[in-house]
């Protein structure tokens, strides 16, 4: 299978999805989640002209970052304390901080590097037991944590939905662009005009999440592995 065309693909079925529901698909980034692959599909990926990606491991947004600087990485996966250190200043976009000690600490290591963060809060829409993030009330509180903290810019919100459940899906979506749209009411113009992004959407649901308002999509398996096209 040819990674390049399958990214092709996937951006042209983005430009047709995007036509349907009246977006612009240049408001749309995809992050190809590459944490499944080696350095040559990244390569072919970004053939077909992918430059932005996903890792869910510290230890791999590393490399792969220090591999191919010239590409944006986004980190997906669980935060560990420990292993901030090897993420901040790499990482484009963390998506996935829900715990204020983390902040915290990402705060502290932007400001010893010189540098702003760019972070976004993971939250779990459904309330699925088995998933971590910020219940949708919890949410504001860890927002004003952020803006009052040094070196980290909170800029929007991530979820991720339940897997095979459409309907649990565009709900979960459609809560999460509503409760980004309720933060933004209470914040300073400048604050809400940068917390505006809505990572949602993987392989089996970034189309509902196109739908619904998504800013980033997350597709992985669909771009890098043949059985999912
Ligand atoms: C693995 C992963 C993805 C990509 O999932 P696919 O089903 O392969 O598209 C997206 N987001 C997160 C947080 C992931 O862990």
């Amino acid at each position: 299978m040819d990674i390049a065309q399958s990214y092709k693909e996937f951006i042209q079925e983005l430009a047709q999805v995007c036509q349907e529901c009246g977006r612009d698909a240049n408001d749309v980034t995809v992050v190809a989640v590459s944490k499944t692959v080696g350095a040559p599909e990244i390569e072919q990926a970004a053939n077909g002209g992918a430059t932005n990606f996903g890792e869910n491991r510290p230890e791999r947004l590393e490399e792969m970052h220090d591999l191919f600087p010239e590409y944006s990485w986004h980190f997906i996966g669980n935060i560990q304390s420990r292993r901030l250190k090897d993420v901040v200043g790499r990482a484009t976009l963390i998506h996935s901080l829900f715990q204020e000690s983390h902040a915290r600490k990402i705060s502290e290591l932007a400001c010893a590097q010189g540098i702003e963060q760019r972070v976004l809060l993971e939250v779990n829409v459904s309330g699925e037991e088995s998933k971590s993030g910020l219940t949708p009330q919890d949410t504001k509180a860890l927002l004003d944590v952020c803006l009052e903290l040094p070196g980290i810019v909170p800029c929007g919100l991530m979820t991720m939905a339940p897997l095979g459940d459409e309907q649990e899906a565009r709900r979960d979506f459609a809560g999460l662009r509503e409760l980004l749209n309720q933060l933004q009411s209470g914040l300073s113009q400048v604050d809400a005009a940068q917390f505006s992004e809505l990572s949602m959407g993987m392989t089996n649901d970034w189309r509902i999440a196109v739908r619904e308002g998504a800013t980033i999509v997350r597709p992985g398996r669909c771009i890098f592995s043949p059985n999912f096209r």
